[in-house]
């Protein structure tokens, strides 16, 4: 969904994250935006035909990446040091920066500081070519879903940071729309199955209250 930011949004914080043109993960790319255009969510979100679950969930992903990093790239002079000291989302909720591997121990640090590790931590797992493989006829490992949960779990909470914080800033660059409608994607994409069908297998329908850790509604969409 990239396609929404046209040329304007070209700041990002990290680099954007390529799908390589020509390649079927791209062709997936354009089909997912083509039905966004349409404006039909919940059709946009959907498994077409034939594809491959993992394979449209990593392309997804990717895109949420993307455009996070344009999203958080546009605001990036107002979450400072000194206005977001802690990483937080609105009174209730602070988060500490941990990834499980390098960092074990959750650490206390301001959100600019913390969404740097997060983006880094993404970013590292995108490049992972056993966990995102690029090239036709490798495949996902097996923990692949579980992964790719972890990732939007975390992206989420950039998206929580932005409304919470940072909304005032979006009005003023009036880029109210593109984050409300990425928004609006991403819930979509972690709470509604992926099938068409009642295909009993497994699909991401993560819970925003889970995702958030308690109930959830951005303060002003
Ligand atoms: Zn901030």
């Amino acid at each position: 969904m990239s396609f929404l930011f046209g040329s304007r949004s070209s700041k990002t914080f990290k680099p954007k994250k390529n799908i390589p043109e020509g390649s079927h993960q791209y062709e997936l790319l354009k089909h997912a935006e083509a039905t966004l255009g349409s404006g039909n969510l919940r059709q946009a979100v959907m498994l077409p035909e034939g594809e491959d679950l993992n394979e449209w969930i990593a392309v997804n992903t990717v895109d949420f990446f993307n455009q996070i990093n344009m999203l958080y790239g546009t605001i990036t002079e107002f979450c400072t040091e000194t206005s977001c000291s802690v990483m937080s989302a609105g009174p209730r909720y602070e988060y500490h920066w941990a990834d499980g591997t390098n960092i074990k121990k959750p650490i206390k640090c301001s959100a600019p500081k913390y969404i740097d590790y997060l983006m880094t931590w993404v970013q590292d797992q995108l490049d992972d070519e056993t966990l995102f493989p690029s090239k036709i006829g490798v495949p996902f490992p097996k923990n692949f879903m579980s992964v790719a949960k972890t990732i939007l779990k975390r992206l989420f909470r950039v998206y929580a940071h932005i409304y919470h914080q940072h909304f005032d800033s979006v009005m003023q660059l009036q880029e109210e729309a593109h984050l409300n409608t990425s928004f609006k994607h991403f819930i979509f994409f972690v709470q509604v199955p992926l099938f068409n069908t009642s295909r009993n297998v497994k699909c991401l329908k993560m819970n925003v209250m889970v995702l958030y850790g308690g109930f959830y509604m951005p303060p002003r969409m």
